[in-house]
C-alpha cells in the first residue's frame, strides 16, 4: 500500500495548515524531552518569531539506561497541547505503548514511533487504527525493506497518514553516534509515496555536523529535517551534548536559508 507502484502521486499530510510532504520542505525542531512548560515555551516563542510551525518534544523517552530521565508522560503531552494552542504549532511526540495512543490523540497532532519501536508490531498495528498522522523512525539496525514493511503495518490497518524518518543506523563507525544513511532518502522516495524526513540530531549525535547534514538532507530531496533545540542544552535532561541552544538554532536556520536549500 505504501509503494509507488500502488500510488504514483506523493502523499501530502496537512496538519493545522502545515504540509508534510508538500512543495516546501520543512523544519521539525524542538527539545529532546519536554521538561517543563517554560522550557518548551522558550523554544515555541522563538519558533513563532521565525515563522516555524512544527515543534517536537518527547514525553515518553526510550532511554538506554533505566536510571536516566524517562520523560514527563501525560503531563508532557498536556504541556505540548497548551503550547500548540498558544502558538498555533503542530506538535509531535513519541508514544511507546499501544495503551497510550488513544489518550495521546487528545493532546498532540502527530504521533512519533521511535527507532527502538520500529518493529514493535502491536504498536504499529494500533497506530494504524488511530486518526492521527504517524511519524515512523527507522530502526537502529533496520534495512530499508524492513522500514517499508513497518510503514505497511500501519497503513494496512487503515491509517494512511504515515511519514518516514531516517535517523541513522548502527555501523562500525564510532565518530558519529549513528551513521546517517543519506541515500535512504531518495530510495524511500522512489519506493514509496510517503513523506521522508532526516533527523540530523540522533543520526550524528554531534552539534558540529547538524548543519552540513541538514543541507545534505534538503539537497537530496527530503521533505524536511528534524533537529533538537533546547533553551539551555547544558542542563538538558537528555541529549545535552547535541542539542542546539536558541541562538545556535537561529544561526542554523539562517545558514539553511542562505544556502537556498531551505526556503522557510
Ligand atoms: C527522538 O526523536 O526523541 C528519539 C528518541 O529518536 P530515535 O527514536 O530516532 O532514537
Ligand atoms: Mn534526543
Amino acid at each position: 500500500l505504501v509503494s509507488r507502484k500502488k500510488k504514483a502521486e506523493d502523499t501530502v499530510i496537512t496538519v493545522k495548515g502545515v504540509e508534510f510532504g508538500g512543495k516546501s520542505p520543512i523544519l521539525i525542531a524542538g527539545p529532546c524531552s519536554v521538561e517543563s512548560y517554560e522550557q518548551v515555551r522558550a523554544v515555541a516563542e522563538n519558533h513563532a518569531k521565525r515563522g516555524l510551525r512544527t515543534i517536537r518534544g518527547g514525553a515518553y523517552k526510550p532511554r538506554t539506561s533505566p536510571y536516566d530521565f524517562q520523560g514527563l508522560g501525560e503531563e508532557g503531552l498536556q504541556i505540548l497541547k497548551r503550547i500548540g494552542d498558544e502558538f498555533n504549532l503542530v506538535t509531535i511526540s513519541e508514544i511507546v505503548t499501544p495503551a497510550d495512543l488513544e489518550m495521546a490523540t487528545k493532546y498532540i497532532d502527530v504521533i512519533q514511533i521511535g527507532a527502538r519501536n520500529m518493529q514493535n508490531f502491536e504498536l504499529l498495528k494500533a497506530a494504524g487504527r488511530v486518526n492521527k498522522p504517524i511519524l515512523l523512525k527507522r530502526g537502529l539496525s533496520a534495512t530499508i525493506e524492513e522500514f517499508i514493511y513497518a510503514a505497511e503495518y500501519i497503513v494496512s490497518e487503515g491509517n494512511t497518514q504515515v511519514m518516514l524518518c531516517e535517523r541513522g543506523i548502527r555501523t562500525y563507525e564510532k565518530a558519529t553516534r549513528n551513521t546517517l544513511d543519506i541515500s535512504a532518502v531518495p530510495l524511500l522516495k522512489q519506493e514509496t509515496h510517503l513523506p521522508v524526513f532526516v533527523d540530523v540530531t540522533h543520526s550524528t549525535g554531534r552539534r558540529d555536523l547538524l548543519l552540513p547534514c541538514a543541507k545534505a538532507g534538503f539537497a537530496i530531496g527530503s521533505d524536511g529535517v528534524m533537529v533538537e533545540v533546547h533553551p539551555d542544552p547544558d542542563v538538558a535532561l537528555s541529549d545535552a551534548k547535541q542539542q542546539l541552544n536558541i541562538p545556535q538554532f537561529n544561526e542554523f536556520v539562517d545558514e539553511l536559508l542562505a544556502s537556498g536549500l531551505y526556503k522557510g
